[in-house]
């Protein structure tokens, strides 16, 4: 089973082996990606074309493309060059003007007899009140009506490849479709009503009405669902490899846990509970966790991840915890330090500012084992730092981290647990299409006590108000996040926004209130005017997006966005995070330029509506469409030809458990249906798989 099945053969073979098909229409649907019949019976029509017959044209009343019979009345060539020779003809009810430009007067007199009737086919327009039909799609004689397909399919074309040319290559396309096994459940198939898959493909490329190219017609969303459920076999293959890596036992006895649970000011959530449940459970088991901790922001991740290091600490080992900035790893490293006092636990920071003999003293505490938990940044990936027993990495925000940067984490030691934690919450069917090789652990609840926070929006105009109610809040001593407008996509301009404001801000707010934090700024620089910040000596703020993920300023209540209308959804929703942390209520000012356009509106108002991060990423993913909230490429997520994962993410979910437990019941895909499910993978390209389904 190294190769291709060989019944693949005839899909795989060159595109220009289809009748029809020569080098320059090869060409063509290349730059359309379509090289080989697969690609092109995976191409869907989009639209149709409906060519049953009708009376007459008479009464229509936008363009329209129509097939009726006419009988022709007149030829009137053109009386001077460049302008077009005409053909009346006549309907059942009215006369059509036919029009050609550049067209030989005997080809079209052979084309259209005098007297004679023909079925036209074509756009038909009105031009003071006369029908008129520009080089008709198709002129034919009555008898021969049964070449006029009744609904033609309108396929995505390239330039040159004209809609009979892609009729004859689909249709010999699908006649290199081989019967193939079924790979679905036939209880799935029942339920859902599909068809097998060449039928599936057959009447996908065939449809007879507009609802048959809607992504709901059963053909389709069979499709849809093989490519779905290709994709989820790829990740139930991965992560069944991955859970038969042996990892270490990491059996913790609790007693560093306990020591930090009793000295908390508060109760961890049941949602805390249940995920540190699941992740301890991972981690004394003898496979390799690879686990995925998701949660709003605020919902308290930090704790979970700490509580899974001690546990890695108590097993007599080490655990390390990774920020994507030296600002975040900075804030972990604060949050986290008093925690590893009450557990009596070393705890330290690497990062890239870390140079010489000071640098040296930790790799050397690291190496012997003395320092127990490790914060850091990138930095923690460089060859020369060695662990003395690492049985835990946690990666904080991995989004941000670049997939090398993930490749490099296993090399530190191919059998430590990993968990990866997340703020940005996805819909479920994102989450599987991209995480579908990992466990997951939601904290869908958050700590009690948290007030909402407001949100209002508000127009520039108002700036001179806002800054008023500000003097008289800072005097109360609230403190203010104000976020710069992302005036372009050019940080240059950014920066110029923002300095300005800062200082806007300063001269009316005083110099001492007033901080600044940008990109360009050295580490150094940031840091300083994040602590001034964290400590309450500058009671505002000024800041690009560098504040985007993680920071913890509870003091702080008020966060103003300037220019809100040009961030995205999930972007507002990370940075109105920043508030509402600490047992005071919270505000949030979105400020906007008006006009605003529909989509911008509907963003503003979904923020005033809900807190709730899911739901903001479900309309998010709505509004904008997958590829833009993870970046196709960094996510690894594939390019799915049919299947639509923001209309069809159930589709994704069902073939997420199917996936799973087809492997279940035959883990070396050898069982009828298996074999049937190789073929699938081999059919949409995710044969490399293959080999790394488990043998014995
Ligand atoms: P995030 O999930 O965004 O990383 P954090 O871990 O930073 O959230 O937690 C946000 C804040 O909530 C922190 O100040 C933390 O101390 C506090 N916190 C965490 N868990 C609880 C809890 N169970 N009850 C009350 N406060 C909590
Ligand atoms: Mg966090």
């Amino acid at each position: 089973m190294s190769g291709r099945p060989e019944v693949l053969f005839p899909l795989f073979s060159k595109i220009t082996s289809l009748p029809g098909v020569g080098p320059k229409i090869a060409a063509s649907l290349e730059s359309f990606k379509v090289t080989r019949p697969r690609d092109l019976v995976f191409t869907l029509p989009y639209d149709i074309i409906d060519r049953r017959i009708v009376e007459t044209v008479d009464g229509i009343l936008e363009p329209t493309t129509l097939t009726v019979e006419v009988q022709i009345i007149k030829h009137s060539p053109a009386q001077i060059r460049r302008k077009p020779y005409r053909v009346i003809v006549k309907d059942s009810q009215t006369a059509i003007n036919l029009i050609f430009f550049h067209a030989r007067e005997d080809y079209l007199n052979r084309l259209l007899p005098i007297g004679e009737t023909r079925l036209i086919s074509g756009k038909i327009e009105f031009f003071d009140g006369l029908a008129q039909m520009a080089h008709p799609d198709y002129v034919l004689p009555t008898e021969q009506k049964k070449q006029l397909p009744s609904f033609e399919p309108v396929y995505p074309l390239t330039a040159g490849v004209t809609s009979k040319v892609m009729a004859k290559a689909v249709t010999g396309a699908l006649c290199t479709v081989p019967f193939l096994a079924e790979w679905i459940a036939p209880s799935l198939l029942e339920k859902q009503g599909w068809p097998n898959f060449s039928v599936a493909l057959t009447r996908s490329h065939n449809p007879k009405s507009k609802i048959e190219i809607m992504p709901s017609t059963p053909a389709r969303e069979r499709l849809a669902y093989d490519e779905f459920f290709a994709h989820q076999l790829t990740k139930a293959i991965a992560r069944k490899r991955a859970r038969k890596i042996s990892g270490r036992v990491s059996k913790g006895n609790g007693v560093l846990q306990r020591r930090v649970f009793e000295r908390l000011h508060y109760k961890p959530t049941a949602a805390q509970t249940r995920s540190l449940g699941e992740i301890s459970a991972d981690m004394s088991s003898s496979r390799k966790m690879n686990r995925l901790l998701q949660g709003d922001v605020g919902s308290g991740k930090t704790l979970v991840g700490f509580m899974a290091l001690l546990q890695a600490v108590e097993a007599g080992g080490q655990g390390v915890m990774m920020a994507p900035t030296e600002i975040l790893a900075r804030q972990h490293l604060e949050s986290l330090r008093p925690l590893a006092e009450h557990a009596n636990v070393t705890i330290d920071i690497l990062t890239g500012r870390d140079r010489g003999s000071k640098r040296n003293e930790k790799l050397q505490r690291l190496k012997t084992g003395e320092l127990k938990i490790l914060v850091g940044t990138h930095a923690v990936f460089q060859k020369d730092v060695e662990f003395f027993d690492l049985k835990l990495s946690i990666v904080d925000e991995q989004h941000r981290f670049g997939v090398n940067q993930r490749l490099a984490l296993g090399d530190k030691g191919i059998k430590v647990d990993v968990l990866v934690m997340t703020a940005t919450p996805i819909p479920r069917s994102l989450e599987l299409a991209q995480y579908g090789d990992m466990d997951v652990s939601v904290l869908d609840e958050k700590p009690p006590g948290r007030k909402p926070i407001t949100t209002a929006a508000m127009p520039v105009e108002r700036l001179v108000d806002v800054v008023s109610k500000l003097r008289s809040v800072i005097a109360d001593g609230c403190q203010v996040y104000w976020v710069c407008p992302l005036v372009e996509e050019s940080e240059f301009m950014d920066l110029t926004a923002a300095e300005e404001r800062f200082k806007y801000l300063r001269a009316a707010l005083g110099d001492e209130n007033v901080g600044l934090v940008h990109g360009q700024m050295s580490s150094v620089e940031k840091d300083s005017a994040m602590t001034s910040f964290v400590s309450g000596s500058t009671r505002v703020l000024v800041a690009t997006t560098v504040i985007e993920v993680g920071v913890d300023v509870p003091n702080a209540t008020i966060m103003v966005i300037e220019r809100a209308e040009n961030f995205g959804l999930a972007q507002l929703h990370q940075l109105r995070g920043r508030v509402g942390r600490g047992s005071d209520a919270s505000t949030c000012i979105l400020m906007y330029q008006s006009p605003l356009t529909k989509s911008a509106e509907q963003r503003l108002s979904i923020l005033r509506e809900t807190e709730d991060g899911f739901k903001i990423a479900e309309e998010d993913l709505k509004m904008r469409g997958a590829g833009d909230i993870i970046g196709t490429a960094q996510s690894g997520l594939p390019n799915f030809r049919i299947g639509d994962l923001e209309s069809q993410g159930d589709l994704m979910m069902l073939a997420h458990k199917d996936a799973r437990m087809l492997l279940e019941n035959d883990p070396e895909l050898t069982s009828a249906r298996g074999i049937a499910a190789r073929h699938l993978l081999w059919l949409m390209e995710q044969e490399k798989i293959i080999g790394l389904i488990s043998v014995g």
